[in-house]
């Protein structure tokens, strides 16, 4: 049968042609490539609203190996390792920098692809290269950080031409001069000498309090990515919506809290059969129970409507929804 439910966080009913889970760097030249191959980590951020037609890849590849130079620590990970286990083994090794990264769910392989960040870092910052398998020519390549076009939650890896990339080691070079990144908001309390454990603690701890675990409540984190706006539309938004936040990014642009747009919009008690809106969190959009692909697509759709009426923004998905041929071109 195959069952995806208990491959993605999400925990649709749905099941793939078939499914191969990569254990060794030997297994990847045996793979046959075909454009209905998709690969997984470990599905929390990724949604298969239906059964899928083709083979799903999923990579458990294991290994740590930490070396040094005088500046730096120099990490190199296989991409099945779990990101939270490393972020903490890294602290409790004395090792700092991942600390505000603590807590997102995933694997290692998945964390370059939409340049995860939380609490004022993304990882690009500390991505050193990526070796990937090029399934099409069968080999190995390294790609620098330059090469992998980082942007917010968005990377050339995301691009649909380069789904034949599997991400099979990730290499970090964590600065031996450490700073603590504290300007987030969350984070303001802490003392300006704080630990990186300290924040690695207290980032686990609002993390704790404001998002759903994907193992008791099935949910893919942020459904829809904070949109980029222009300064000018903001300032016209705030004359109707005077305590709006925003994100200064540049001079002509701003990044607005997707989950202020939807609470405000008063789409919090929205719910399309077991596909609902977090109490908690309104960017996070939970399945109670049975929810289908199709609940989640209307409610998705829903909330994307109501907020480009109430506000003239667009929401885009940062969550991967899957359908049966493979990435969903629209919502
Ligand atoms: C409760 C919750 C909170 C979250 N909080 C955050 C947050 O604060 N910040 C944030 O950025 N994200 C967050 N996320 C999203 C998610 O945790 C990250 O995107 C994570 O990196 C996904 O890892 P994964 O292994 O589960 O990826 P998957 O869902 O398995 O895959 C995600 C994408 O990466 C691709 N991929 C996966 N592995 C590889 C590989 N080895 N090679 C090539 N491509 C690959 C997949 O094809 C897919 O396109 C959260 C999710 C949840 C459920």
């Amino acid at each position: 049968m195959n069952s995806l439910a208990p491959y993605h966080s999400f925990s649709l009913q749905s099941s793939a042609q078939s499914i191969v889970f990569i254990e060794s760097l030997d297994q990847l030249s045996k793979i046959e490539w075909t454009n209905d191959t998709w690969i997984l980590g470990a599905g929390t951020n990724t949604i298969f609203t239906s059964n899928y037609s083709g083979s799903v890849l999923i990579n458990q590849l294991k290994s740590l190996t930490i070396t040094e130079s005088d500046t730096d620590w120099l990490i190199d990970v296989a991409a099945g390792e779990n990101w939270h286990s490393l972020v903490e083994k890294l602290i409790n090794e004395g090792i700092p920098g991942l600390e505000n990264l603590a807590l997102i769910p995933g694997s290692v392989g998945a964390a370059p692809v939409q340049n995860i960040g939380a609490y004022g870092v993304e990882i690009s910052r500390y991505i050193e290269s990526v070796q990937v398998y090029n399934f099409k020519s069968h080999e190995f390549v390294k790609m620098n950080n330059s090469d992998c076009n980082f942007e917010y939650r968005d990377s050339v890896f995301k691009q649909p031409e380069n789904s034949h990339l599997l991400i099979t080691s990730v290499q970090f070079k964590l600065p031996k001069h450490w700073l603590p990144v504290l300007e987030y908001p969350d984070l303001q309390s802490l003392p300006n000498d704080a630990t990186a454990e300290m924040i690695m603690q207290h980032v686990i701890q609002v993390r704790k309090a404001k998002l759903p675990d994907p193992d008791e409540i099935p949910n893919a984190g942020s459904f829809f990515k904070n949109p980029v706006i222009s300064s000018a539309q903001y300032q016209s938004l705030l004359s109707n919506f005077p305590d709006m936040p925003a994100f200064v990014l540049d001079k002509n642009k701003v990044k607005l809290a997707a989950g202020w747009l939807i609470d405000r919009a008063g789409l919090k008690p929205l719910r399309v059969g077991d596909a609902a809106v977090h109490q908690r969190q309104a960017l996070v959009l939970i399945n109670k129970g049975q929810a289908s692909g199709a609940d989640l697509l209307t409610l998705a759709r829903n909330i994307c409507n109501t907020v480009k009426e109430k506000y003239g923004v667009e929401l885009e998905p940062e969550v991967r929804l899957l359908g049966e041929n493979g990435l969903l071109a629209q919502l």
